[in-house]
């Protein structure tokens, strides 16, 4: 049996980064830019005002204060958008809106409150500047955001709103990403029925199918979702060709010791089994493999395949282990860990059979310090301790287990791997 860190080693080493393709700005968030990208323009492209006031000469309002106001003559309104023809000149002001061009001849703005618009009736043809403005003040400078000709964002950077609003603000409607995988997810079990069915008696629903797709979405893949298969090798592989289009492929259950367990059988038969066990808890069988897909024009392409252990718990803690990583490589990503904290424990766990356990909790911070308690009874079919968990408690292998008040590393399910 291999340790976590060992299986995880192998199925990088099995993934590559996926090719670039043009996407709209919109449907990329959270995915890795594959250009680098310079802008054509300064942003803002010209000298503009940061207030709604009036564009002066500074040294026109020299001695300016509210006994003494320095009266000007008002010659234009300018409003975002629009460019003044006139000039400010000795003795001038141009009323002028947020975000409108600052005319020739200003070199300061005066902000409404520093005048005395509010006692004046109208658009004022004359305006007193009631304090000194001092020469730049309230002006934003022609590409103090973006110089035009340099480089906005990298290649390899990960694309948040903040991302997608650069780009918007550079007139890009498309851009360079790594493309996201598609990810053929296919459950097994005769016992396993499709939710839109109803519920014969000794059957359960398939929920397997729908946490891990939810768990490909989270983390930026397509599902491709291809049904149930029932414990019979030829209905597993002939609805498996049916995801061989796919990039990556996740089985659920099937890949124990019983009688039923057939996914590492049809692995080994249309593929290669990497590894099948690690010595980790809940979910010890899960099989990696590469899968062999024909493709049409006759090439052979090598698909990675996860067959997840079927218990609900396992399959999802398996997948934030082992799958969701092999995703985020694919889509280009550095940052392939989870962030853990250190939490004071409030339970205890026994360790009894030497493997890493990774026990659901909810984490808090109270008074500077996080403390982590376990969800409740810890059996890999109760996932409603999922659904309870905001972390996973990591139990060493090599550890007898965790007492109360003991230091534990938590993984923060619910933190992005971009954290720190
Ligand atoms: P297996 O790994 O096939 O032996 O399944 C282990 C346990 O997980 C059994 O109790 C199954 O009924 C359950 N199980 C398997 N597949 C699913 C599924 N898709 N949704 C919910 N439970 C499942
Ligand atoms: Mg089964």
């Amino acid at each position: 049996m291999i340790s976590v860190e060992q299986a995880l080693g192998k199925i990088l080493e099995h993934v590559d980064v996926l090719e670039a393709e043009e996407s709209p700005i919109l449907g990329c968030l959270g995915q890795v830019l594959a250009e680098d990208i310079f802008s054509s323009i300064s942003i803002p492209p010209l000298d503009n005002s940061a207030m709604d006031g009036y564009a002066v000469r500074s040294i026109d309002t020299r001695g300016a204060s509210r006994q003494s106001p320095r009266f000007l003559r008002v010659i234009d309104t300018v409003t975002a958008g629009s460019i003044s023809g006139s000039e400010v000149e000795p003795g001038t002001a141009i009323r002028i809106m947020t975000g409108a061009p600052i005319p020739k001849g200003a070199d300061c703005v005066a902000r409404f409150e520093d005048t005395d618009e509010s006692e004046r009736q109208g658009t004022p043809v004359e305006i007193g500047i009631l304090t000194e403005v001092e020469p730049g003040l309230e002006i934003r400078r022609a590409g103090e955001d973006i110089a035009a000709g340099s480089l906005v964002l990298s290649r390899g950077t990960v694309i948040r709103p903040a991302e997608v609003g650069v780009l918007a603000s550079l007139g890009r409607s498309k851009v360079m990403v790594i493309r996201r995988p598609v990810v053929a997810i296919l459950a097994t079990g005769d016992e396993v029925v499709d939710i839109a069915q109803p519920l014969p008696e000794g059957k359960i629903y398939n929920s397997n199918t729908y946490s891990v797709a939810a768990l490909v979405l989270r983390y930026g893949g397509i599902p491709k979702i291809l049904g149930i298969a029932s414990d019979i090798e030829d209905s597993l592989v002939a609805k498996l060709h049916l995801g061989l289009d796919a990039d990556m492929v996740i089985t659920s259950g099937g890949v124990s010791f019983g009688d039923y367990d057939i996914v590492r059988e049809v692995l080994a038969r249309e593929g290669e089994i990497v590894f099948w066990r690690v010595r980790e808890k809940p979910g010890r069988p899960l099989a990696f493999g590469m899968i062999k897909s024909l493709s049409k024009a006759g090439g052979v392409r090598n698909i990675p395949l996860f067959g997840l252990a079927g218990n609900p718990v396992s399959s999802m803690v398996n997948f934030e282990l082992f799958a969701r990583p092999a995703i985020l490589k694919m889509m280009g990503k550095k940052n392939l860990a989870k962030p853990t904290v250190e939490a004071v424990m409030e339970d205890a766990i026994e360790n009894t059979d030497g493997r890493r356990i990774l026990a659901r909790a909810i984490v808090e911070k109270r008074g500077g310090q996080y403390f982590a308690r376990l969800t409740g009874p810890q059996g890999s079919g109760i996932l409603t301790s999922m659904a309870r968990a905001n972390g996973l408690v990591i139990v060493p292998e090599d550890k007898p287990g965790v007492k109360e008040g003991d230091l534990v590393e938590v993984m923060m399910l619910d933190w992005s791997e971009e954290v720190k």
